[in-house]
């Protein structure tokens, strides 16, 4: 079982006299930013000139912010989109870093995959929320927190893992609990499971389950209450109670259909395919595909989201939802 920090292994002391700077005030950096604040901590915001947006709502929400070339701290929190940070640490970040300085993570790619290369002598550090920003802003000012991963890539101070923990508690996370991993593992989970599971496998199963019933003559939109709108209700009884919660809750039938049948979906020839893609991600192959298809200008990215913009759910699914009064 994982070690779990809670807000007695973690002392908001570590941080005290240290500048923190968030750079990014989006999903993450504005959660980041607000919570460290309300928690006593000396945070800046740094943004790029040309986002007008994010520097806006940083200033009405009272931050201190300061454009990328004026980025400082002794703590750089690298909250921007993963495939910016190379570019945004190599112009701005990397001679800002000195003997004891600490930059942060909150996603384990560019350092696992050597995209940014820190030197040795500062903290290379993790605190990865589990969840999204809004909900770490919202849970933080309801006096809760969003668990967190913590890590620790490189420890030249001798401290990493305590200024990690007091970050993590300064966003809220030690109020539920943080687990500690490596940036290896945290990296290649997290893209297994938006590959394979969350974001691929889910959307796959809908868009299959969909095509079956209406190439068989059935409504489109029969079809589409059938396998995505009631997923959410199956869903909501999983993420509250494991699985075994869900099989308690539906009918006789359901139960039995289910085990049987869900088997032939997800066969040995599905394993298989886990495994290899897990395996692409551990050689680097997936990523060295994801960083070429951004320096080329991602055409294959811009095709399929095309393609999934049209598929024949999406125009069913705008008319459908009309009917349900309680989306907006
Ligand atoms: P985001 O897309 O919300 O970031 C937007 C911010 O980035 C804006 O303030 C914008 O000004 C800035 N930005 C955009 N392009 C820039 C550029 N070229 N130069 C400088 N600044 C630029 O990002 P996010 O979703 O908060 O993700 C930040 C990090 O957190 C990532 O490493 C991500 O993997 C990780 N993370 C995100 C979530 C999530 O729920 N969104 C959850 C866990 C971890
Ligand atoms: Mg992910």
């Amino acid at each position: 079982m994982a070690k779990i920090y809670r807000e007695e292994d973690a002392d908001l002391e570590v941080l005290k006299g240290k500048k923190i700077c968030i750079v990014g005030y989006g999903s993450q950096g504005h959660a980041h930013a607000l919570n460290l604040r309300d928690s006593g901590v000396d945070v800046t915001v740094a943004l790029p000139e040309w986002d007008r947006e994010s520097w806006q709502k940083a200033e009405k929400d009272g931050m201190k912010v300061v454009s990328l070339e004026k980025i400082e701290g002794d703590l750089i929190a690298m909250l921007i989109p993963d495939m910016v940070q190379p570019e945004v640490y190599r112009k701005f970040v990397r001679e800002k870093l000195k003997d004891g300085s600490a930059i942060l993570f909150a996603h384990g790619f560019n350092i696992h995959y050597n995209q940014i290369v820190p030197p040795k002598n500062v903290d290379v550090i993790m605190v990865a929320p589990k969840g999204p920003g809004p909900l770490v802003r919202r849970m933080f000012v309801e006096g809760k927190g969003v668990p967190a991963l913590v890590a620790v890539n490189q420890n030249a101070s001798g401290k990493a893992l305590d200024i990690a923990l007091a970050y993590a508690k300064g966003i809220g996370a030690t109020r539920a609990g943080v687990i500690e991993t490596t940036f290896k593992e945290e990296t290649e989970t997290d893209l297994f499971g938006e590959q394979v599971d969350l974001c691929g496998g889910v959307a796959e199963m809908i868009k299959m389950s969909f095509e079956t019933l209406v190439e068989a003559g059935y409504q489109p939109e029969v079809a589409y209450f059938e396998v995505l709108h009631e997923l959410k209700l199956i869903v909501d009884l999983i993420y509250e109670g494991g699985i075994f919660n869900m099989w308690k809750a539906v009918s006789e039938t359901a139960k039995y259909g289910g085990m049987t049948r869900g088997k032939r979906i997800f066969t040995e020839a599905t394993r298989q395919e886990m495994r290899k893609i897990l395996k692409e991600i551990q050689t680097g192959e997936f990523a060295r595909e994801w960083i070429l298809e951004n320096l080329a200008g991602r055409p294959v990215y811009n095709k399929l989201l095309e393609m999934e913009a049209n598929h024949p759910i999406e125009i069913v699914g705008k008319e459908v939802r009309k009917m349900i009064p309680w989306f907006k």
